[in-house]
């Protein structure tokens, strides 16, 4: 093999490399948000990305939604969206459930918070036939079953950003 030949393939096997890693871990990091604990940058820049594939523009550093992970002392709740006047659209999301949840339930209950402060969308504890919500922002008391899953997040994402043009 001549030098070249080697060089040519372990640039080629780091290339494979990086796109594997870009695969497996879904959130890359390109943009800062300021007030946004950097935890959570990813999860606002893909709720941004979502936004965008279905023809809705959302800047959210833009507009000023902040965000925090911190204790929820309200039992059973794992997410807020604060108004504050210093922080009028601020995401709370608590610190134990984060230390265990999945990247899902993470990612929906982050979608459900923007859905209150970047969308001002309310809740809705619609169901589908097999009792499963139809929509993220569903009010969590009951009602109707969580059922976002990597293989139907894509009709609930179509719901969020789009639930507001019917009205
Ligand atoms: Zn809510």
């Amino acid at each position: 093999m001549t030098n070249f030949n080697f060089i040519r393939t372990i640039a080629f096997s780091l290339l494979i490399t990086l796109v594997a890693c870009g695969k497996n871990n879904e959130i890359q990091l390109s943009k800062e948000y300021q007030g946004v604990e950097p935890e959570l940058w990813g999860y606002f820049e893909k709720f941004e990305k979502e936004a965008a594939d279905r023809g809705v523009d959302v800047d959210l550093s833009l507009v000023g939604i902040t965000g925090s992970i911190e204790t929820i002392h309200a039992h059973g709740t794992v997410g807020l969206c604060n108004h504050r006047l210093d922080q009028p659209n601020h995401v709370i999301i608590d610190k134990t459930f984060w230390a265990t949840a999945s990247e899902n339930s993470k990612e929906m209950i982050i979608f459900h918070e923007l859905g209150h402060c970047f969308l001002g969308r309310g809740h809705t504890d619609a169901k589908k036939n097999d009792g499963t919500c139809a929509s993220i922002m569903r009010s969590g008391k009951g009602g109707c079953v969580d059922f976002y899953t990597n293989s139907n997040k894509e009709n609930y994402l179509d719901e969020l950003y789009t639930e507001n043009e019917s009205h």
